[in-house]
């Protein structure tokens, strides 16, 4: 999608923080950490929601939860815990609409979430 900031950043055209990519996503750091390790895994391919995933997705979906485990077993939070979150559209506070999973870890997290 021409005018979304996360297709920027995939494709290089608005430079991020990357901590991993491969052929089907791209993981950066939060410009605004909410954790001492607050990265987000977003598809290359534009989703805007959850609500647009259908069962062709399913493997991509499988991919960004097993890189969020990856990241956070690389970055050593693996073993003490690690908060991963999608949200989903404005009343769970999504802004960026362009599915991304946000993983953070390095301190502890309450429950439930605000
Ligand atoms: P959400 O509120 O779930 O849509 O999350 C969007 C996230 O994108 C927020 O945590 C922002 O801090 C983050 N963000 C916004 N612009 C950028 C950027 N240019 N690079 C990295 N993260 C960003
Ligand atoms: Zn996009």
């Amino acid at each position: 999608m021409s005018d979304c900031l996360f297709c920027k950043i995939a494709s290089g055209e608005i430079k991020g923080n990357i901590v991993f990519e491969d052929e089907h996503l791209v993981a950066f750091r939060d410009i605004n950490p909410q954790a001492p390790m607050h990265v987000l895994i977003v598809p290359r391919r534009h989703i805007a929601s959850l609500n647009e995933l259908d069962s062709s997705d399913d493997a991509l979906v499988g991919e960004m939860v097993r890189r969020a485990a990856a990241i956070a077993k690389q970055e050593g939070h693996a073993e003490i815990g690690y908060r991963t979150v999608f949200n989903c559209n404005a009343g769970a506070g999504q802004t960026v609409f362009h599915i991304h999973l946000h993983v953070l870890g390095g301190r502890r997290f309450g429950w439930p979430p605000g």
